[in-house]
């Protein structure tokens, strides 16, 4: 059977994980985003089984319990973790996975999937890491503290990633994240 690749690209709250990914799908259609479970409400235009599944914390329990998350972690007071069997299935079908989460999860998928592909990517610096969180204005300002604390943590394991990436000027970027994705 075919097999595919697990990509797993994390880095900070902020750090433009996100705006990457979209940016990437565009050029190429080919990988698959994998859909995760989260307990946190849905923020302004957010669509269920787009942005994420919306789950209640017992739901997302049931799913751990009965080991359906290929990962998961708490995060700012919530739940997110990845549904393992579509995650499975695409891979089974020889196509390239990408799950966009945060560290705790992307720390924990070496031990289950030790053959992904792991990109940590990190802000110009913490300054401007806390510019982008304020500017995009979607958090409250205890969530903002608390993501800026969580980031400081976070940077300190990216040494452990196969790859680090810089997102300063996206262009860049993206094509790092493209080249490391497309040569490997
Ligand atoms: P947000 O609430 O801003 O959508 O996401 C908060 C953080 O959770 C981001 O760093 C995001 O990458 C991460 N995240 C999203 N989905 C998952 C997941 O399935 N597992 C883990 N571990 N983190 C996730």
């Amino acid at each position: 059977m075919a097999s595919g690749k697990l990509i797993v690209l994390t880095g900070p709250s902020g750090v433009g994980k996100g705006t990457l990914v979209r940016a990437l799908l565009a050029r190429r259609p080919e990988l698959y985003l994998s859909v995760s479970a989260t307990t946190r409400s849905p923020r302004e235009g957010e669509i269920e089984g787009k942005d994420y599944y919306f789950l209640n914390k017992s739901a997302f329990e049931t799913m751990i319990e009965q080991n359906q998350l290929l990962e998961w972690a708490e995060y700012a007071g919530n739940y997110y973790g990845t549904p393992l069997t579509k995650v499975e299935e695409k891979i089974n079908q020889g196509l390239m996975v990408l799950l966009e989460i945060e560290v705790i999860g992307a720390t924990a998928i070496k031990k289950s999937f030790p053959d992904a592909l792991r990109i940590f990517v990190l802000p110009p610096s913490l300054e401007e890491l806390e510019h982008r969180l304020r500017s995009r204005k979607t958090d409250a300002e205890a969530a903002i503290l608390s993501r800026l604390e969580r980031a400081k943590e976070e940077l300190k394991v990216s040494e452990e990633f196969d790859k680090r990436i810089v997102n300063d000027d996206l262009e860049v970027a993206l094509q790092e994240l493209e080249t490391t994705i497309f040569s490997n």
